[in-house]
């Protein structure tokens, strides 16, 4: 029987530690604030941030709300987010993207200070994590690295086999799974015999965006499957980048679609907040 690996559980255990964490901080009198931009009104953009407010009032970390119009210039952003970096009572800053076309992302993300980069975005905390330095690490490959660890699944010495080479899922994941001692191969669009390829796998990582495009030919007997795609089926129903009922029968573990990984997002988001006064 395959372990379905439970995010929801594991990102509200997260949770419960941190805002102890919080309370202990706030004895001593520190207060963690996060400040969230958000330009336009992007409907998905606003459930995402809206989320996160949340998981912020849950774990005891202020957070400021800054709702922009879609009008707003670059310099605008920019002047906004430099006051941010200024002002000592900010911890953490998140600009929601996707920003407005208007909007050059990777100069707004560079102007984040490197310190408050809460979502590990900035090139130097990029470099970092490469060179195995400390900093912010992007939110959804650090919970992956939880939901491994607290789900008991060892990960040095593995075949890990990561499919999509983004720079906030597929690239950071890498680095990661390098860190923690795993034999790690990146796959993209451009692979050849990517089934081949999956199949060394003792873990393997989808990070693709297509539908259940992973199944039970792309899958070693016993290997351990991590799902990040968030996708929609033809029913419209959320669903993830792996054909979850194909491959179950062969899998020693596994993340659902939903419940798996998005759950772990925020409660990393959570904890990169704390860590800025760790
Ligand atoms: P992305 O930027 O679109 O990257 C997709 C990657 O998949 C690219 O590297 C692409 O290769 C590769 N790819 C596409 N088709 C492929 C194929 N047929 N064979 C092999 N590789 C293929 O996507 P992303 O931002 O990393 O997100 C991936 C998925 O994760 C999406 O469904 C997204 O919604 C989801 N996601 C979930 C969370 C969460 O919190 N759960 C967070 C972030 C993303 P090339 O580089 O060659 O184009």
């Amino acid at each position: 029987m395959a372990l379905i690996i439970d995010g929801k559980k594991i990102s509200a255990d997260i949770k419960d530690e941190l805002k102890k964490e919080v309370e202990e901080l706030q004895k001593k009198g520190i207060q963690i604030t996060l400040a969230v931009v958000q330009v336009g009104n992007d409907s998905a953009s606003s459930v995402y941030v809206g989320n996160k407010k949340k998981a912020c009032a849950y774990v005891g970390i202020h957070s400021l709300a800054y709702e922009l119009p879609e009008s707003t210039s670059e310099a605008e952003l920019l002047s906004l987010v430099n006051k941010l970096n200024q002002d000592p009572a900010v911890n953490g800053i998140l600009v929601q993207l996707p920003l407005p076309k208007h909007i050059d992302e990777n100069k707004v993300i560079r102007t984040i200070s490197p310190a408050k980069d809460v979502d590990g975005f900035h090139p130097q905390s990029v470099g970092a994590l490469s060179i195995g330095q400390k900093g912010f690490v992007s939110c959804t490959p650090a919970g992956i690295i939880e939901l491994l660890k607290r789900s008991g699944i060892a990960i040095e010495g593995k075949e890990c086999v990561i499919i999509g080479r983004s720079n906030i899922v597929g690239k950071p994941m890498a680095m990661l799974m390098l860190r923690e001692n795993a034999t790690v191969t990146i796959c993209h669009s451009r692979t050849k015999n990517l089934k081949e390829v999956t199949k060394r796998a003792d873990i393997l990582i989808v990070a693709i965006g297509k539908a259940k495009f992973i199944t039970k030919d792309y899958v070693k007997d016993g290997a351990v499957i991590i799902d990040v795609g968030m996708n929609r089926d033809e029913n419209n129903k959320l669903c993830g980048d792996v054909d979850y009922a194909d491959v179950l029968p062969k899998v020693s573990a596994i993340t659902p679609v939903p419940g798996g990984v998005g759950p772990m997002t925020i409660a990393m988001l959570m904890n990169n907040c704390v860590q800025s006064v760790r």
